[in-house]
């Protein structure tokens, strides 16, 4: 049984036809449908990712479409990546302090994890669903407020884009399931 192990090791040829030989077997179980196909048609096809999925983030809207959050820094503090960049500027509104006048995430860097989501006691930024974001430049992965608050891909999808206190816009994902679920 060694001489054999030994023999297969040095002609590796007969471990690169046991390869072919299985990769072959799929292929022709797949093509007359014995077996179940694991691949999908993308992009004319998409799989349907559970409510718990975690994409890219949402930054919320207070129901007077002002922007929700107000700049306390914790989710940046919170995350591991340190892939979250804000400069806090003063609020034109008299009731609220702080707004961040510059929200990036840098994509490229992010593990999506959520704990930004988590970390943010206003429920301010969530992780939404989408999970496409192709580009050139690894520049072009460092996305801003207006990326964040109002791309089109958040219209018609189950994320809110609102606050939590906002009652008007119900989504089939909210804050609470996710922690419910997890
Ligand atoms: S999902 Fe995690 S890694 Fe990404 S920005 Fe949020 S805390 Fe940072
Ligand atoms: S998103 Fe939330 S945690 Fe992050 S700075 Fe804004 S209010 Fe604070």
């Amino acid at each position: 049984m060694k001489l054999l192990d030994s023999l297969t090791r040095r002609f590796y040829f007969v471990t690169a036809l046991k390869g072919l030989v299985m990769t072959g077997r799929h292929f022709i179980f797949n093509l007359v449908g014995i077996t179940k196909r694991h691949t999908i048609q993308y992009p004319e096809q998409r799989r349907k990712y559970s409510n718990r999925f975690m994409g890219i983030h949402v930054l919320t809207k207070k129901p007077n479409n002002e922007i929700a959050c107000t700049a306390c820094m914790l989710c940046a503090t919170n995350c591991p990546a340190e892939c979250i960049h804000i400069v806090a500027a003063e609020s034109p509104n008299p009731k609220v302090e702080k707004y961040p006048a510059v929200y990036e995430i840098d994509l490229m860097r992010c593990v999506f994890c959520g704990f930004c989501e988590e970390a943010c006691p206003v429920d301010a930024i969530r992780m939404g669903r989408d999970y496409e974001y192709a580009e050139l430049s690894e520049r072009n992965f460092v996305v801003g407020i207006e990326y964040l608050m109002s791309r089109p891909a958040l219209k018609g999808r189950n994320v809110s884009i609102y606050h939590e206190t906002d009652k008007v816009v119900k989504s089939d994902f909210q804050v609470s399931d996710f922690k419910k679920a997890s």
